[in-house]
Parts: C-alpha cells; sequence; structure tokens
C-alpha cells in the first residue's frame, strides 16, 4: 500500500509575464484567467516601464484566486550593454509611476524614429499601423514587428527583428538607458527587489559582483533563454553573493514548454525569500 502522501502538493508561481500594458497579447485580466488556469499560486506582472496592468490583474487576481506581484522589466545600461532588471513586490507603485512616464514617452518618440528609419529603407509602414498594434501599451519593438506583419513587409515577428529591428540591423534604435545603479535605486525607492533579468552568459561572476555593489537583490536563475550551465552559475553566484533568485517564462501571450506561462515550474519559496529580502527597503523610505 502507498501511504498518503505527507508533503502538500508543489505550488508554483511564474515571476516574468507580460500584457497589454506593454508588449504582450493578453490584456491583464486574461494573463489572470490563464495564470489560473495554468494552476499557478501567483504570477508577477512586468511589463516594460509600466506597472500599468498591475491595478487590473490585481482585481482580477482577487476573483480568480491567483496572487499578482506587482513588478516592471527595465532597460539599463551596464558597462556599455543593455540589459534588464525586474522590480518585485513593488510596494509603491504610484511612486515608481511617475518615474516611468519619461521612459514611455522615450518609447515613443523612439518608435517614431524606427518608422522613419524603415521609411528610409523603402518599407512605407506607417505610425499609425504601430499605434493600431500598442494600443494604450507602453510601445516597443514587438508592436512594429506585427505592424510590419500586417502590412505584408514581413512573414512573422522573427524576420521582422532578424531582417529590420535587432541589435545591428538597419532599423535598430537604441532607447535612452537608465544606469543599472539608477534603475536599482528606483526599484528601491518603491520598496521592491531588484532582479537581474535573464542575464543569460552575460551572468558572470564580475558583472554580479558589480551589481551586488550597486545593492542589486537578486538574479533570474530560471528563465526560458538560460542553459543548464546558465542556471547553475547564476544559482551559485546568487549564494555566493547573497542574492535571492527568481524565475518566469516571460511570456508574451503564447510560447509552448518552458516559454508557456508557468512553464518554468518556479516554486512558491521563491517569492517567500524575495520577500523577506524586499522588507530591507520598506522601512524608513
Ligand atoms: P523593446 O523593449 O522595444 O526593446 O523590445 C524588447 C522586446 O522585444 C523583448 O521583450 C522581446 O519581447 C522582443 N524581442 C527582442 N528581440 C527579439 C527578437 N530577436 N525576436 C523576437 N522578439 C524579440
Ligand atoms: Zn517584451
Ligand atoms: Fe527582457
Ligand atoms: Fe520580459
Amino acid at each position: 500500500m502507498t501511504p498518503p502522501a505527507a508533503a502538500s502538493p508543489a505550488v508554483f508561481v511564474d515571476l516574468h509575464v507580460h500584457s497589454t500594458a506593454s508588449d504582450g497579447a493578453l490584456a491583464p485580466e486574461a494573463v489572470v484567467a490563464a495564470a489560473r488556469a495554468a494552476g499557478l499560486a501567483a504570477i508577477a506582472l512586468t511589463d516594460h516601464d509600466t506597472c500599468g496592468g498591475v491595478e487590473a490583474a490585481r482585481l482580477a487576481g482577487e476573483r480568480e484566486g491567483v496572487e499578482v506581484i506587482a513588478g516592471v522589466e527595465l532597460s539599463a545600461m551596464r558597462d556599455g550593454k543593455e540589459i534588464h532588471l525586474l522590480g518585485l513586490h513593488l510596494h509603491r507603485v504610484d511612486a515608481i509611476e511617475g518615474a516611468l512616464v519619461r521612459f514611455r514617452d522615450d518609447r515613443v518618440a523612439r518608435a517614431e524614429e524606427i518608422v522613419r528609419a524603415l521609411n528610409a529603407k523603402g518599407v512605407p509602414v506607417t505610425m499609425d499601423a504601430v499605434r493600431l498594434e500598442a494600443g494604450e501599451g507602453a510601445f516597443g519593438r514587438p508592436h512594429v514587428a506585427r505592424a510590419l506583419v500586417a502590412g505584408g513587409w514581413v512573414s512573422d515577428l522573427r524576420e521582422a527583428f532578424d531582417r529590420w529591428l535587432a541589435f545591428g540591423r538597419p532599423a535598430y534604435v537604441a532607447k535612452p538607458q537608465l544606469d543599472a545603479a539608477d534603475a536599482i535605486r528606483l526599484v528601491h525607492d518603491a520598496g521592491g527587489v531588484a532582479v537581474w533579468a535573464h542575464p543569460g552568459g552575460e551572468g558572470r561572476r564580475d558583472a554580479v559582483e558589480k551589481l551586488a555593489a550597486a545593492e542589486l537583490d537578486g538574479v533570474e536563475t530560471l528563465h526560458p533563454s538560460h542553459t543548464q550551465d546558465d542556471r547553475q552559475r547564476l544559482g551559485a553566484l546568487a549564494d555566493h553573493y547573497g542574492l535571492v533568485t527568481s524565475g518566469g517564462s516571460d511570456w508574451h501571450g503564447h510560447g509552448e514548454g518552458p516559454r508557456a506561462l508557468g512553464g518554468m515550474r518556479i516554486p512558491l519559496e521563491v517569492v517567500t525569500r524575495q520577500r523577506e529580502r524586499a522588507e530591507r527597503w520598506r522601512n524608513g523610505a
């Protein structure tokens, strides 16, 4: 006879998820419904440069029984390269929203510049077509990519990036960037923890050490783009520098396997450790 299981069933979360508040395909409410369908206990909504979807997601979460952690994904510069930082467990969403307005304005100006670059290369896509894809969301290259697909200028998103939009391609436009230390401070000012998103192969000892010196709180060890080596190295570095870990699917509304919502199977304990860490930025600030 098999004895009854002593441990409670494993509970999973996903701490890196996008919605239509930025470049995801689904509205915040629909993201939460998908999280419930996937059996997740919690998600962190981490849209690019906005917390605009958090409130709607929270309300849906209360109905659906899914906890919604207030988050954001920021782009920042580290040694001349763009990195992404997740702000998680944001306590004062209003405070950070004020600071993010500038980045969203920059994103509009950049989208216009990308459209001009495409026009100059003979691709007559319009800003109106891009706006149609972005809706109320913070503008991103995926919106331009979708407008290119809709106009028949490329056959899919991958081609849009490979041919035009990726770094080094003819319509690539950089966006103004915060310094990583300033981005980390912004997250702390909002009472959250700052996590280096999908460091991949760049996440080596010297880089993590420097960011830890700038009070980085954690590293995203589990991400669909990471190799087994990345996971192990980042886990060991987190340990070494006393950082928390994080993980998520970076879901944008589609994807299978590890790229599906909840597909990285992040245990709930990860959230508990992040919360403890967040406490240090809550007092006195
Ligand atoms: P942005 O914030 O405007 O620079 O756009 C970044 C987003 O574009 C990422 O979150 C991805 O969703 C998407 N992205 C970046 N590079 C690629 C690529 N090579 N192929 C497809 N999507 C990409
Ligand atoms: Zn994105
Ligand atoms: Fe990212
Ligand atoms: Fe992301």
